[in-house]
Order: structure tokens, then sequence, then C-alpha cells
């Protein structure tokens, strides 16, 4: 009881930046600003990261006549010789008294400029000095954070762990949680130790090895194993199936891993591993286009080439 309500306390904070993460772009969104680099990810009229209120809500009526209502800070953006200046584009000539709110807008653009070079970040408002690059989690919510993901996203997501959503990274960016591990809760979190060297994703490696019975030698961190992971002597039938694993391995782990975090529950090694079979077959019988392909088949399946 005691542990309890002392785990609670100390992971406390935690939970709340992964709570805001996990609800998604919009909550995330709401506790944060951009800090403007070059402009390409970084929504114009919506987002926040001039002043304190976004531009769609400070001008209506400006934004009503804007060509691009989703458009980028980048593309308001005009580069000359020297340096460049905003402008933003309407969808008409505009009228005597929408000229003030024009004027109105660019005083407020003008302390603001884009930097070639740089990448847009995320400052929470909580934190000072939370900034973090937002490029790969601003694509990864894009892509939808909730979905089984397809393979060709792979990299993206690759990126998106390693950038944001492991602790070891957090704390680099001025947060202060305790860097450990929430699936063996011995060593320290980071992108590969979770998903490659952790207890738990070792357990899943060695399974996928042995349901295809192959040998293999793992690398030291998880881009140059995804970026080895070609498929082509498991033979021509399985390889997609070869190159499906690792995902949804790491979606087994991620996955556990934030049951333990946001929900203190823990499965057991076994269920670790049903999930993990469970959604490899379920993959796969929209692959092999076999509906009723049980998991006792699908394991058959996998074991000749
Ligand atoms: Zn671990």
């Amino acid at each position: 009881m005691v542990l309890q309500s002392c785990k609670r306390s100390l992971w406390g904070g935690t939970v709340g930046v992964w709570k805001a993460i996990r609800n998604g772009w919009e909550n995330f969104q709401s506790h944060s600003r951009f800090i403007v680099g070059d402009g390409t990810r970084v929504k114009f009229w919506k987002d926040l990261w001039c002043e304190n209120h976004s531009l769609e809500e400070v001008f209506p009526t400006l934004f009503n006549l804007s060509i691009n209502k989703e458009s980028w800070v980048a593309e308001a953006w005009e580069e000359d010789g020297v340096g460049g200046s905003w402008g933003p584009r309407f969808s008409r000539h505009l009228n005597d008294w929408e000229v003030g709110e024009v004027e109105s807008l660019l005083g407020k653009l003008l302390p603001m400029t884009i930097r070639r070079g740089v990448d847009d970040s995320l400052q929470w408002k909580e934190n000072k000095n939370g900034t973090f690059s937002v490029k790969s989690f601003y694509s990864s919510l894009s892509r939808g954070i909730n979905s089984p993901f397809p393979a060709t996203s792979f990299f993206g997501w690759e990126a998106a762990w390693n950038r944001l959503l492991t602790t070891d990274r957090l704390k680099r960016f001025g947060w202060s949680i305790p860097n450990r591990c929430f699936l063996c809760k011995i060593e320290e979190e980071s992108t590969d130790h979770l998903l490659l060297f952790c207890e738990k994703a070792r357990m899943l490696w060695l399974l996928i090895f042995s349901l295809f019975g192959v040998q293999w030698v793992m690398h030291s961190s998880v881009k140059r194993n995804l970026l080895g992971w070609h498929g082509t002597f498991v033979g021509k039938k399985r390889e997609k199936a070869w190159r499906a694993a690792p995902i949804y391995l790491m979606w087994t782990i991620w996955k556990e891993r934030n049951r333990r975090t946001f929900d203190d529950i823990e499965r057991n090694d076994q269920d670790i591993k049903s999930i993990f079979l469970y959604t490899f077959v379920n993959w796969a019988r929209a692959y092999i286009k076999d509906h009723t392909l049980s998991l006792i088949d699908f394991v058959d399946w996998l074991a000749t080439k």
C-alpha cells in the first residue's frame, strides 16, 4: 500500500506528460506552443506560435479570407535577397475595413522570422526549458497513433520513439523523472533498451526467431536492426511476415509499457507472448487472406519456407 502510493507520486509527473501525449494531438497541443524554425511543420492559422493565441482566433475575418486554412507558416514567408517578409495570401482583394486588420496581423508577425535549416520545435507551456523537435512526433501522430501502422511508417516510428517517447529523452528536455524501464524495472529506459535488450523484448525476439527457425545476431541499435532486416533468406512465401514481425513486436512492447505506465497493470510473460502472436496472426489473416487461419495453422505456416 505504501509502496503503491509512493510509486504513484514518484511517477506522477511522467503519467501527466504521457497522458497528454496519449490523448492525442489536440490535448497535447493545448499544453504547448511552437517555436518556429523553418516553419514547415507549424500551421500558420491554427497552431499557437505567435503570441498567446492562434491567428485564427485573433483574426477570424482574415482567416475566412485566407486561401489555405491549413497552410504552413513557411508558406506565408516570402524570401528576398536580404532576408524575407510575411505575406499571407487571401482569396480576394481586401476592403478598406479589412486592411486595418492585416496591418495589425503584420504587426504581430513582425518580430517573428523563419530560420532556414532549423527544425520547428515545441515548447511545453508548463516548462520553459521543455523544448524538443516536433518533426517526428507530428508525423507519427498524423499517421494515427492507435491504428496498426503499416510497414512503410516503420522508420518514422523508430525515429519518433527515439526522439521522444522514452524517458531518457524526456529527461534530457528537462523533466525531472526517474529514468527506469517500465518493463524490467532494472535498466535505464532508452529506445534500444526497450525494444531490443530488455528481457521482455528479448523474449519476443527469441520467439520470432524460433517461429521462423532462423538464427539472428542482434545489432546494437534498433535502427541498425531494422535497416538490416531483409527477408530474402526466409523464402519468398514468408518474406512479408518476416518484415512485419518486428512491427508487432514493438507494438506489443509499446502497449505493455504504456499499460504499466498509465494504468499500473502488468501482463505476465505468457500473456505478452500471446498478445504478440494474436496481433501478428490478425495481420496474417488479412495478408494470407484466410480468415479462418488459426494460431496453430499460422505457426505451422511460419515454420515452413
Ligand atoms: Zn527493461
